[in-house]
């Protein structure tokens, strides 16, 4: 069996990082190296490696995540269309992705530029 992912450590408590949600389908939580002042990472709890590998097996995960992101940012109190977040999903090497484990970033808490670098 292939070495689990840094998240997968994380999910599977080896690895102590305090979680900002958790549901049966998916955890979240901060960026070691936060692009803004928040910075949460949405990570299903079955390994996909990348969006585009996702199949309709998935589908319930998938939406998992977009679900868990409305719900952090109401906790986090930054729902309100006056402030805002931003979610992406990088897939492959041109997008930047450095961790081959599925994850939805949110992002807020300062400005965002249009379009993303
Ligand atoms: P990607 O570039 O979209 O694959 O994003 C991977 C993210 O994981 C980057 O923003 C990293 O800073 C973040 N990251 C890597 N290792 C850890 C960790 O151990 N805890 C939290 N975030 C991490």
């Amino acid at each position: 069996m292939s070495e689990k992912t840094i998240f997968q450590k994380i999910i599977d408590r080896e690895i102590p990082a305090p979680l900002v949600y958790e549901d049966d389908l998916v955890a979240a939580f901060n960026d070691v190296n936060p692009q803004a002042p928040t910075h949460v990472l949405i990570v299903p709890k079955k390994l996909i490696p990348r969006v585009g590998e996702a199949t309709a097996e998935d589908q319930a995960t998938l939406g998992a995540l977009l679900l868990a992101a409305g719900k952090i940012a109401d906790k986090l109190g930054i729902k309100d269309r006056s402030k805002g977040f931003r979610l992406v999903i990088n897939h492959g090497k041109d997008a930047g992705e450095s961790v081959p484990h599925m994850h939805v970033h949110l992002l807020a808490g300062r400005p965002l530029d249009w379009p993303p670098g």
